[in-house]
């Protein structure tokens, strides 16, 4: 699903935050990625998903380098991906529902009502789908981001800090729609510092926790 092949990042003028990352994530497998604060998390989250492209070495994603990818095909390899952003990135101005659709008008396809019903049933906000973004708690509005990360239908899951302002009954929650996507076979990949989430998780799923440290990549032990 994922393969990186000694990729690298460096942000221009800085030095390497990401050196020589090594990894396989299967189709159908759980990672966390965690790290502290400013490892490089969110980096290594956006080389996923293209919104950057490795300054050293390869990424590979659903069996395409990124290398020598067209703009089309990183549209069509995008559409695969489900994005949880950690500011949600919600247009204001629209409600609930029509953001959480908002993945399908861009790729040109029409919602239908009943599906979008059913998935904001799914996260448990059937009632808030005509509030507009400004108005929901923070858990709703990272309910209202992994239901519009899905809407999709994606292959794999990339949520970058899904918890970061919840708390831990909704981080439980939230864990749960994750561990649920997982069941029906996606691949995740969870960024986040919350070493709880991780061992709750494990409870329920063969998580496996892969770590940021001075630039490279970890899989973290069983001690964790
Ligand atoms: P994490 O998600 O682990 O907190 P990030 O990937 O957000 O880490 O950031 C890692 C480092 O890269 C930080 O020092 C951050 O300041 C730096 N950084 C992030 N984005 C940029 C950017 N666009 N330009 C330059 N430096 C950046
Ligand atoms: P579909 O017709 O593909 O089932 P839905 O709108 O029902 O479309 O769901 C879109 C995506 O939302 C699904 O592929 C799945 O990832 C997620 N989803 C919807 N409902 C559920 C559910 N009950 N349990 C888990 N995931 C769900």
């Amino acid at each position: 699903m994922i393969e990186l092949e000694a990729a690298g990042y460096t942000y221009r003028g800085g030095e390497p935050l990401l050196r020589e990352m090594s990894l396989h994530l299967p189709p159908g497998s759980f990672h966390f990625l965690t790290g502290p604060s400013g490892a490089g998390k969110s980096t290594l989250l956006k080389l996923c998903y293209f919104e950057l492209f490795p300054t050293e070495g390869d990424i590979r994603i659903l069996g395409r380098s990124v290398r020598g990818m067209s703009r089309d095909d990183i549209a069509q390899t995008r559409r695969r991906i489900g994005v949880v952003h950690q500011d949600c990135q919600f247009l204001d101005h629209l409600p609930l529902s029509e953001n959480v659709a908002l993945p399908l008008k861009v790729a040109g396809k029409e919602p239908e009502p009943a599906n979008l019903r059913e998935l904001l049933g799914w996260v448990g906000l059937e009632r808030r789908a005509e509030a507009l973004p400004p108005e929901l708690s923070g858990g709703e509005r990272q309910r209202a981001a992994l239901a519009r990360a899905v809407v999709m239908a994606p292959d794999l899951i990339l949520a970058d800090e899904p918890t970061g302002n919840v708390d831990w009954d909704m981080s439980l929650r939230l864990l749960q729609l994750l561990v649920e996507l997982n069941r029906m076979g996606k691949t995740v990949l969870v960024a986040t510092h919350d070493l709880n989430l991780i061992r709750a998780a494990k409870k329920q799923v063969p998580a496996r926790v892969l770590r940021i440290a001075g630039a490279r990549l970890q899989l973290a032990g069983a001690d964790l």
